[in-house]
């Protein structure tokens, strides 16, 4: 009997607010026990529901800017005006625990992971194990009617969003994947089936010996 082990992956994904990405993601790890997200830091203010240590870990902008001084975050960037971050050892932890990991970030997080990836000191880490993927949404006017749809922002907001909407697009080929989400089920499908497919990546596989 041939066992394999394999590392457990990094898997970020991008995308506009409104195209998608949050039911995408929710629905991937709740169908796959062995992946979920990591919890990102943000000094906005918690939304109705959101659980502090769960969602986010919600910090004041001192502390924020504290471990931004103390080098803790393995990335970090302001979004639609709060800053938002990845803390090193929040991924290391998951990693550690040989579970995969799943990063909702904006596209100047994946940016910088990507640098560190390509170019960064200690990165041996990270090189094998890292995945990209932007979900765009199927046109600008379909992300305008989501956003107008949802009903939790207010309307200053919203058109923040779709500002930053049409420069965030312009990112999507620095990522490995990319689904534009125009059915759901579709689209539910291709992610799936990406991180179906790097799960048996060579490259992350130890145990056969040569
Ligand atoms: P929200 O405030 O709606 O939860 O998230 C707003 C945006 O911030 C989303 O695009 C999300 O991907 C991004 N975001 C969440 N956590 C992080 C993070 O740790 N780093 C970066 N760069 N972006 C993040």
């Amino acid at each position: 009997m041939i066992t394999l082990e394999r590392k457990p992956l990094l898997m970020i994904v991008s995308a506009p607010s409104g195209a998608g990405k949050t039911t995408l993601c929710d629905r991937l790890v709740k169908e796959f026990d062995c992946i979920s997200y990591s919890v990102s830091c943000t000094t906005r203010a918690p939304r109705e529901g959101e659980i502090d240590g769960v969602s986010y870990y919600f910090l004041s902008a001192e502390a924020f800017d504290q471990r931004v001084q103390a080098d803790e975050f393995l990335e970090h960037a302001t979004v639609h005006g709060n800053r938002y971050g990845t803390l090193k050892e929040t991924i290391h932890d998951s990693l550690k625990s040989g579970r995969d990991v799943l990063m909702d970030i904006d596209v100047q997080g994946a940016e910088q992971i990507r640098e560190y990836v390509l170019n960064g000191t200690d990165n041996e880490w990270i090189q094998d194990i890292y995945v990209d993927i932007f979900i765009a949404p199927p046109s600008m006017e379909d992300l305008q009617l989501r956003l107008w749809g949802r009903g939790s922002d207010e309307e200053s907001v919203i058109r923040r969003r779709l500002a930053r909407a049409q420069e965030e697009l312009a990112y999507w080929r620095q990522y490995q994947y990319v689904i534009v989400n125009d059915r759901i089920e579709d689209s539910y499908h291709a992610l799936r089936s990406i991180l179906i497919a790097e799960r048996h990546r060579v490259q992350r596989m130890q145990g056969l010996g040569h």
